[in-house]
């Protein structure tokens, strides 16, 4: 907040959710969804300015943080298998996997390149040509539109070296059984992926779990605007959906990149950190593109993932502890070294408690 009139309005705003709070006089606990809200509240310290009586949980919106660790071994069994040349967004090269993260891969030889873009991703298929050049598919609704469009562009410039290996995620399915958590009383709804799926898509908050739900933007006082309206909404149980992120969210979000996404992709099973398989909360290749699939391509066998048993990022996950719980958190595990995605991540919450401090 940088203006004295942000400061004022953010403090008038504070003092309307205190006081709604305290007339509920009981708890209220709410999720933010999104790993980037989970980074903008800790960045702006919007936790101090709230009452003792509501408390902010994070969700499985930070798409690095829910990939399963399984998904890193098998990338770098493929690099190695058919010397492929990885290309992936930054936050995943130092995922740590079983066997390293693709920073140490990279370090013994292997071929991984950071882009920015998943359009990055023909230039260094075509750069790489004929060696095999494998996207690694991670992300929510926000990505998945540009993926599938890359994949468009590739075929229709005959680009037949370029794979894609999904892991991609949406988030209806996950919501709906943290929905039925009988100690979260409202969503903070993430407002990239929204601006997709529009804010109408929720409505099964409100019709199927009687939970009230807020879209929101990133800066503080979107923020503000949106837990003032969710607790309001939780203290008087009357839940609807609000689309309080309305300069760039739609209540029928973007209907063009999604007959993209439909167009390239079909919904399949995904496994997510913390709450496992969930059916039909991913997305793979559809009809002609699976000529893209690298998991259909270039085969390997992948052995069954561990991770480390006092890695709390699965209940992080789904809002059911923080990180300070961690007996690892800042001693064994930090950015530097990470044992788990949630402190690697720039959504991650164990990153943002690190670098934020424990509110
Ligand atoms: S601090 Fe590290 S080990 Fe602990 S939950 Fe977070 S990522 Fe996992």
């Amino acid at each position: 907040m940088n203006s004295a009139e942000e400061k004022r309005t953010a403090q008038a705003l504070a003092r309307e959710i205190r006081t709604i709070c305290a007339a509920a006089g009981r708890p209220m606990q709410f999720m933010e969804v999104c790993g980037t809200h989970t980074m903008a509240i800790h960045a702006s310290g919007l936790k101090s300015l709230l009452p003792g009586n509501l408390r902010l949980v994070s969700g499985p919106g930070c798409p690095v943080c829910v990939t399963e660790k399984g998904f890193i071994d098998e990338a770098i069994l493929i690099g190695r298998k058919y010397d492929a040349s990885l290309v992936t967004f930054g936050d995943l090269v130092r995922v740590p996997g079983s066997f390293g993260s693709l920073t140490t891969f990279r370090a013994e030889g292997g071929r991984v390149t950071v882009v920015y873009s998943p359009m990055d991703a023909i230039t260094r298929a075509l750069q790489e040509s004929p060696r095999p050049t494998v996207f690694l598919g991670v992300g929510f609704e926000t990505t998945i539109p540009t993926v599938a469009a890359t994949l468009q562009a590739a075929g229709l410039r005959g680009v037949d070296n370029l794979f894609v290996l999904p892991a991609f995620k949406t988030i209806h399915r996950p919501l709906q059984i943290l929905a039925a958590k009988d100690d979260l009383h409202g969503f903070l709804l993430p407002g990239h992926v929204s601006a997709i799926i529009g804010a109408g898509s929720y409505e099964y908050l409100v019709q199927d779990f009687n939970k009230p739900g807020a879209v929101a933007g990133f800066d503080p006082l979107d923020i503000l605007v949106a837990l003032r309206d969710l607790s309001r909404m939780a203290a008087e149980g009357r839940p609807e959906i609000l689309n309080d992120y309305r300069r760039v969210v739609r209540n029928d979000g973007n209907p063009v990149a999604r007959a993209i996404m439909d167009e390239v992709f079909e919904p399949a099973d995904a496994v997510w950190r913390g709450l496992g398989v969930i059916p039909g909360s991913g997305l793979a290749l559809r009809g002609t593109f699976t000529r893209f699939d690298a998991r259909k391509h270039l085969p390997v066998e992948v052995p069954v993932a561990k991770d480390d048993p006092r890695c709390l990022c699965a209940a992080i996950l789904t809002g059911s502890t923080t990180p300070d719980k961690c007996g690892l958190f800042g001693k064994e595990c930090t950015p530097e070294d990470p044992v788990g995605p949630c402190m690697v991540s720039s959504e991650g919450t164990c990153a943002a408690y690190h670098k934020y401090g424990v509110a």
